[in-house]
């Protein structure tokens, strides 16, 4: 664990979190809860991680949420717990909670033309394995390649995205391994002002995250909550916090159940 934010009080954070009216604990998926896999589907949490987010849910008092870029019905099997977490897929642009499920609305036909004519173009290019057709969007995925094969697949994708794009309401984002194009708009920042907005007065709140989408959701949440960064390696980030996975962030999972199990409000639950 390694503070990146000068005067962060890691301690302070979880002694208020320990008192907060409400606790908050977001979370992305891939990379952060579970290892990559070649097979996107298999993409199970590391061991222990389940368990213990089913201890931090019994505790009471924290919602639990899933932000990802993934279709938020895909993540629903993978993260595995009795009682399902709020989950933003897509980007933001599909929440699911308590059994509903809300959409940001169908895309406009110039876009759903563009993503099919992509989904095309990687399938043809790179191969059905390396393509992710998603709700809202699409991916080319290289995690599995050589790196020179990755890098010319990258030029290519980037270039070919670009002038399929142009002149709709799509973006073309960049992220580890991959590259994807989704609605301008949707991303992780937008979901973190949303959740802010909801959240009771004194909210205590966290985001965990390892991608450069997650990047987005660190800047939404500078001077009201905790942004951490779940990564093998440092790298540039605006997170207040470095945990590397998977012991580092079983140990702040288990700082976070602790006090909200010594909490008033969560005492004698679970
Ligand atoms: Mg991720």
């Amino acid at each position: 664990m390694r503070l990146l934010r000068q005067g962060l009080d890691l301690d302070g954070f979880f002694e208020r979190l320990r008192d907060a009216p409400a606790r908050a604990l977001v979370l992305d998926y891939d990379g952060t809860l579970a290892p990559f896999r070649e097979r996107r589907e298999s993409a199970l949490p590391y061991p222990g991680v389940r368990e213990m987010l089913h201890a931090i849910q019994a505790a009471g008092e924290t919602l639990l949420v899933l932000v990802s870029g993934r279709p938020a019905e895909s993540l629903e099997g993978l993260i595995g717990l009795s009682r399902a977490p709020e989950v933003w897929g897509s980007h933001g642009r599909e929440r699911s909670r308590d059994g509903r499920r809300e959409t940001g609305g169908e895309l406009p036909e110039a876009d759903r033309r563009a993503l099919s004519v992509l989904a095309g173009w990687i399938a043809g290019e790179a191969g059905e394995s390396a393509l992710e057709r998603k709700p809202f969007g699409v991916a080319v995925h290289w995690r599995d390649r050589a790196p020179l094969d990755a890098a010319r697949l990258r030029q290519r994708a980037i270039e070919r995205f670009r002038s399929a794009t142009a002149g709709t309401d799509l973006e073309v984002l960049e992220f580890e391994g991959g590259v994807e194009v989704r609605p301008r708009g949707d991303h992780k920042g937008a979901v973190i002002e949303r959740l802010l907005e909801e959240f009771p007065r004194g909210a205590a709140v966290a985001y965990l995250g390892d991608d450069q989408t997650d990047e987005d959701a660190f800047a939404a949440l500078a001077g009201k909550g905790l942004s951490v960064l779940v990564r093998k390696a440092l790298r540039p980030t605006a997170a207040d916090l470095w945990l590397k996975p998977p012991e580092e962030l079983l140990e702040f999972l288990r700082r976070w159940l602790e006090a909200s199990s010594l909490s008033s409000s969560g005492r004698g639950k679970g």
